[in-house]
């Protein structure tokens, strides 16, 4: 008995076919690019170990903006970089901080433009935790616990100011156990009803996140984030976590890093009905960048084919440092 040869070349033949049966398609609507916003003025500085990344002043931030919303790209997600910190972040929460400032510009220039606001502590603390920390010597080594309550209660403070500023959506990056419905009564307290919470529900302790430390400013100045970010090595936690956030009022799930987390993105993508977030993170944008500078690679088809990958596996949404990039060259 013999079998056909089965003819797989049949569908690849031609560009048109293939266009045809392709299965997966990448539009700059399912981008975000991350903005990374500076007190001062006159500033657009470039974060050296993130080539093509910039910390922007309010009064340098508009061409860029501008940029964005012509290439087609839907949403920015805001970090801020404060004049001044303190042990439990008051310029994050302050209805004068920089990421409410650079928001409230942001919906004045563009108002259809989203605006996701990241809402950590981290960037506003000065021990780089992202909550409050109870601290205290140990073998003359500073150590310290975060308080999972009490940096609660200053997250809410920080999602009510991003959403009273014009945040359209709130993505809390803290993974505080409880945060998502702390934050979800917090913003319907105050009258926020509609707006969605883009939770970062699995996030790993990851090497990867090395440059953004620097363009953020927030490495921790002691210990690390191991008891509230998660294990590489987990997976069944990541359906934990992501879980608990569905119940506790979720609207969206992200997966962040996502290279190394791509059958993580996918799980979820099977397990829930929401929307999935990939987080394609400082240090997988870094190396791309400094592989592609040394002529290694070809950047623009391994952007092209990583982020293809992401949406494969699952993702609706893929917040990327490439994103401007990638739109330009979907064009
Ligand atoms: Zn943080």
């Amino acid at each position: 008995m013999s079998f056909p040869i089965v003819r797989h070349r049949r569908l690849r033949q031609n560009a048109g076919i293939r266009s045809m049966v392709r299965e997966t398609v990448l539009h700059p609507e399912d981008l975000v690019q991350p903005i990374f916003v500076t007190y001062g003025s006159g500033v657009k500085s470039e974060i050296s170990s993130m080539p093509g990344v910039f910390h922007f002043s309010l009064d340098t931030l508009k061409d860029e903006v501008d940029e964005i919303v012509q290439l087609g790209i839907p949403a920015v997600l805001l970090f801020g970089i404060p004049e001044t910190k303190d042990s439990i972040g008051t310029s994050g929460f302050a209805d004068d901080g920089i990421v409410q400032e650079a928001t409230r510009l942001i919906k004045s220039w563009y108002p259809d433009l989203l605006v996701i606001a990241d809402t950590c502590l981290c960037e506003f603390t000065d021990h780089g935790h992202c909550g409050m920390v109870h601290t205290y010597e140990r073998d003359g080594h500073v150590c310290g616990d975060v308080l999972n309550d009490e940096s609660l209660e200053l997250l809410v403070r920080t999602a009510v100011s991003q959403a009273k500023a014009g945040a359209d959506i709130i993505a809390p990056s803290n993974m505080m156990d409880g945060f998502v419905q702390a934050i979800r009564s917090g913003l319907d307290d105050a009258g926020f009803q509609n707006v969605p919470i883009m939770s970062y529900s699995v996030k790993y302790a990851s090497a990867f996140y090395g440059p953004f430390r620097e363009a953020a400013d927030s490495a921790p100045q002691f210990g690390d984030r191991k008891t509230y970010q998660m294990d590489p090595a987990n997976v069944r936690e990541a359906l934990r976590e992501a879980e608990s956030d569905v119940l506790e009022g979720a609207d969206m799930l992200m997966v962040k890093p996502a290279m190394a987390y791509l059958d993580v993105v996918r799980l979820l993508r099977d397990q829930f009905d929401l929307p999935i977030v990939a987080y394609n993170v400082s240090g997988e944008y870094s190396m791309i960048k400094a592989a592609a500078q040394q002529g290694w690679i070809s950047e623009k088809a391994i952007v092209m084919e990583l982020l293809t990958g992401m949406k494969r596996a699952g993702a609706d949404i893929i917040i990327t440092y490439f994103s401007k990039d990638a739109a330009r060259w979907m064009r």
